[in-house]
């Protein structure tokens, strides 16, 4: 942190001829002020910080670049505590396809009702549709993910999908569970100038590694990870992408050393993700959480046919906010379904809704 105080410190002193508008000068002040710990919150929310993974992102920004970043990233923590909303989401998540080649057990790929073509909710985003969406989040929103029920690799289109990102947000993330990762996709991932690459393997070892990426092999996977870390080094070593090779912590397998151990030397970040029951929310029992949900503040996701929807934990739609292309991606945002939907949780009545009846994302 220390190292980049430095640079915040210019940022603010300069922000006046950046040329921004009001509205974002306001936040990214706000956002300066915070981390050089000039400015107090009003409403008695933590401050705004930075923790490792963001450091190690703006690492990778020019100082041109970081106001951007700042304007996303200020938005992104402290909207959904200080329950703040502006006319675009902090981040978007994408799917150009809900079809996966995996089962793993802790997803909602296992729900057959979800995955039976003839129940509609199979399929993959056109370039068309992908495009549009692309085109109204250029400018409004930095941190733009490629995923979200599927895998991306897995869509036809992924290739020319990657193409039209290319120098369009500054967080922008790809996951995949790289089964399907072969030459042309590591230069097509590398050549978008993706920020973040997120591979998902939770094991170092057979049969862990197969018994929580059903269909998946180890070694397969290894080898398609290996060549990606060498196309990079030999083919874009200037590039700016950070790659992390990330699990889901159930019991048993989260050994960080291991993991560590095994794919340290492929990628830049080893991680464990908190298990959440993403495979049946539908089915857990009612809780009594109070707490306002984050996603409703901080996210929006895209399925591959338009729908748009608050979370992927409510994987099959049931709170389905608006519809793409028809709807304007701001105005389902600010829109009265959404905002009700807001309001419940505001208003420690999250238990009126379902899902988030049974759900524990807070
Ligand atoms: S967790 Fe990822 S790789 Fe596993 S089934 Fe779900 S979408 Fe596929
Ligand atoms: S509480 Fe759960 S189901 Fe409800 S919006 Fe949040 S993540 Fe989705």
């Amino acid at each position: 942190m220390e190292s980049i105080l430095p640079r915040i410190l210019k940022v603010s002193e300069i922000l006046p001829s950046l040329g921004l508008l009001p509205y974002q000068e306001g936040i990214v002040r706000d956002a300066c002020g915070e981390l050089l710990g000039h400015k107090v919150p009003g409403n008695g929310t933590p401050a705004f910080k930075l923790y490792p993974h963001n450091i190690d992102e703006i690492n990778c920004l020019t100082n041109d670049e970081l106001p951007r970043y700042l304007f996303y990233r200020y938005r992104y923590d402290t909207f959904p505590q200080r329950l703040k909303l502006d006319n675009f989401p902090p981040c978007m998540q994408i799917e150009p396809t809900s079809i996966c080649n995996y089962r793993c057990p802790f997803c909602y790929q296992i729900d057959s009702e979800f995955t039976k073509k003839s129940n509609g909710m199979m399929g993959m985003m056109s370039l068309d549709l992908f495009k549009g969406i692309i085109d109204q989040a250029e400018g409004n929103c930095e941190a733009v993910t490629l995923a979200s029920r599927g895998e991306p690799l897995v869509c036809l289109n992924i290739e020319e999908m990657l193409a039209y990102t290319t120098g369009k947000f500054l967080a922008l993330k790809f996951n995949t569970n790289a089964w399907f990762l072969d030459e042309e996709k590591c230069h097509a991932i590398l050549q978008a100038g993706v920020n973040t690459l997120v591979f998902s393997a939770d094991a170092a070892s057979e049969p862990a590694y197969s018994a929580l990426r059903v269909n998946g092999n180890l070694d397969r996977v290894h080898k398609n990870i290996k060549r990606f870390r060498d196309i990079r080094v030999k083919h874009y070593p200037e590039n700016r992408i950070i790659t992390r090779v990330s699990g889901v912590k159930v019991p048993g397998t989260d050994d960080l050393d291991a993991m560590d151990g095994f794919w340290g030397e492929l990628v830049d970040q080893v991680a464990f993700v908190d298990y959440n029951p993403w495979e049946n929310v539908y089915d857990q029992p009612a809780n009594d959480i109070p707490d306002p949900c984050s996603d409703l503040w901080r996210r929006m996701f895209v399925w591959w046919d338009g729908k748009v929807n608050p979370c992927d934990s409510d994987f099959k739609s049931s709170l389905s906010v608006g519809m793409a292309p028809s709807e304007d991606l701001s105005a389902v945002w600010l829109s009265e379904r959404y905002m009700d939907l807001r309001k419940q949780h505001q208003t420690k009545n999250r238990s009126a809704c379902s899902p988030c009846n049974r759900c524990a994302v807070i």
